[in-house]
């Protein structure tokens, strides 16, 4: 039996960025991840597909799983030869009680090894443009938990030494507790005018930030109605926010914009947005399926020998062709002497993915433009396969067999509306939402027939972002009223044309949502 191996890996505090390369690399080789509620759920997907997902979390009301038994399940599943990866948000040795599971392993006699993580406090300083030290500032810097049990941990803390022995204060789990540390720190000789950062959710799209002082941040919490989880950060480094934001002041932060591209397209827009501070809901209104019956397709790669052009328009009908002739149980080679046409600079780059170089790719890619293209190649005699979308238009078939060719069309994939959309739709919009973009007519055909009949007056009051005049002409005629509309045609316009959109709707606490 292998022998198994507990990895207590540090998850960092929300950013799927901020997980270390060895933390992923464990995640990789897992064979069950043990994970709570702070660990972002990005980081699911790393582990292999196979592997078992145990959460021990809390849940809506209920207690999290009691720590002897997340010991306990840790050690029997590296007994039983698995690769355990224990995610814990931020660092694992941080208030996480990683300690307590590392000791239980110990005893046990149960191999572990630790990969420390980002802990919240250093990211929400970071995060909120505050350096936890600056040599104008402070020279220390102390990481205190306010459990929310003040009988049992507040006391135990020695406030005189903390409020004047240490420069910058971070605490961990002290909301419920805010107005005693404020209390106890002002009462043992830190000055009330000291500044306190609060930062909920740190360097998430939801992050939020309240500035104050020791005397006023009670109010200013009650007022703001910020909750946990949060870090209190208490010094004068506080001050260098205002100069050194960077995360929460970029021109989209903590806008929640739904893209409705389908998945294979979404990726290049949701990066866009995200850079700009946003978060990207995918929200696909058009999902690929396989056609219903591979014969045709099937057939036509047995007579690759006869086949004179292949023509492939684009990515997803690249990825199924080459698929498929895996399955046959050939490879490139059935494609020696065959002119493979590539209509679009994204399908040419995905056919060079798979080592081969296409030999013609038509400058309009427009059915007119492949057919002019083969034409002008000569195509009489010639046969043809075209694996197409299942709704593809006809002409490129129809025109080419005029010209005296043999083309096969068989349906490489489908598309259609996504099974859950409606769900989907009304789920991200009882969460709350900026801004819905459509890049296309088809997709505000689509989404509209996928949220449903109540579509409309679930939509009441929220932006709509069109790409261009035939778009914001299909959300007119929906009755939609009239969109944003950019103003040159292009993913970064759309983006240009929200960010003045929001300009101005600044908040006082920044990542707050206006009612
Ligand atoms: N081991 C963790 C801390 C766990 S204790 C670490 O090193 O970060 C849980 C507390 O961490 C929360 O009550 C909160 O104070 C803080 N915390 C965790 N993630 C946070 C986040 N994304 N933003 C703000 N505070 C966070």
């Amino acid at each position: 039996m292998k022998q198994g191996i507990v990895y207590l890996v540090g998850a960092g505090p929300g950013d799927p960025g901020l997980i270390t390369v060895k933390g992923r690399d464990c995640l990789r080789r897992a064979d069950v991840v043990v994970y709570d509620y702070l660990a972002n759920p990005a980081f699911l997907a790393e582990a292999p597909a196979g592997a078992e997902r145990i959460y021990v979390g809390k849940r809506k009301g209920c207690h999290h799983t009691p720590q002897p038994e997340i010991n306990a399940l840790l050690a029997e599943k590296a007994c039983q030869g698995n690769t355990v990866v224990r995610l814990k948000g931020g660092d694992p040795y941080v208030f996480g009680r990683g300690g307590e599971e590392a000791l239980h392993l110990s005893r046990e006699g149960v191999p572990f090894e630790v990969v420390p993580g980002v802990t919240a406090g250093f990211a929400a300083a970071v995060y909120a443009g505050i350096p936890l030290t600056h040599r104008d500032f402070t020279t220390s810097l102390g990481l205190v938990t306010g459990h929310e049990d003040p009988a049992k941990k507040m006391s135990t803390l020695d406030w005189e030494k903390l409020a004047t022995g240490v420069g910058t204060l971070v605490f961990y789990m002290g909301m419920a507790n805010l107005s005693i540390i404020a209390e106890k720190l002002m009462a043992h000789g830190r000055p009330a005018s000291t500044p306190v950062a609060i930062v909920r959710w740190a360097t998430t799209p939801r992050q939020q930030t309240l500035t104050a002082t020791l005397a006023d941040v009670v109010e200013k919490v009650r007022e703001s109605g910020i909750k946990p989880p949060a870090v209190i950060v208490v010094g004068d480094v506080v001050r260098l926010r205002e100069e050194l934001r960077w995360f929460d002041n970029r021109p989209l932060f903590g806008k929640r914009i739904l893209v409705t591209r389908a998945a294979e397209q979404a990726g290049a827009f949701s990066a866009l947005l995200e850079a700009h501070g946003a978060e990207a809901l995918a929200c696909p209104v058009i999902v690929v399926v396989p056609p219903l019956d591979w014969g045709e397709l099937d057939t036509e790669i047995t007579r690759l020998a006869e086949t004179d052009f292949l023509v492939l328009t684009s990515t997803n009908g690249v990825d199924v062709f080459f698929a498929r002739l895996a399955a046959a149980g050939l490879d490139v080679r059935a494609l020696a002497g065959i002119r493979v046409v590539a209509v679009g600079p994204k399908t040419a780059a995905a056919i060079a993915q798979h080592g081969l170089r296409p030999d013609l790719v038509p400058a309009d890619t427009r059915a007119e433009g492949v057919v002019a293209l083969l034409k002008q190649q000569g195509v009489s005699g010639r046969r043809i396969l075209y694996p197409r979308a299942e709704l593809a238009r006809d002409h490129l078939r129809r025109e080419l067999t005029a010209a005296g060719a043999t083309v096969t069309a068989p349906v490489a994939y489908r598309t259609v509306l996504p099974s859950d959309g409606e769900e989907r739709v009304r789920a991200l919009l009882a969460e709350g939402i900026d801004a819905i973009t459509f890049t296309s007519s088809s997709t505000v055909e689509n989404f509209l027939k996928m949220a449903g009949p109540e579509a409309r007056s679930l939509l009441r009051g929220v932006p709509l972002v069109s790409i261009g005049p035939l778009t914001t002409a299909t959300i007119e005629r929906h009755g939609l009223g009239s969109p944003i509309e950019a103003r040159i045609s292009t993913l970064e316009g759309m983006v240009a044309a929200m960010v003045d959109y929001f300009e101005g709707a600044g908040n006082q606490v920044s990542g707050f949502r206006k009612p």
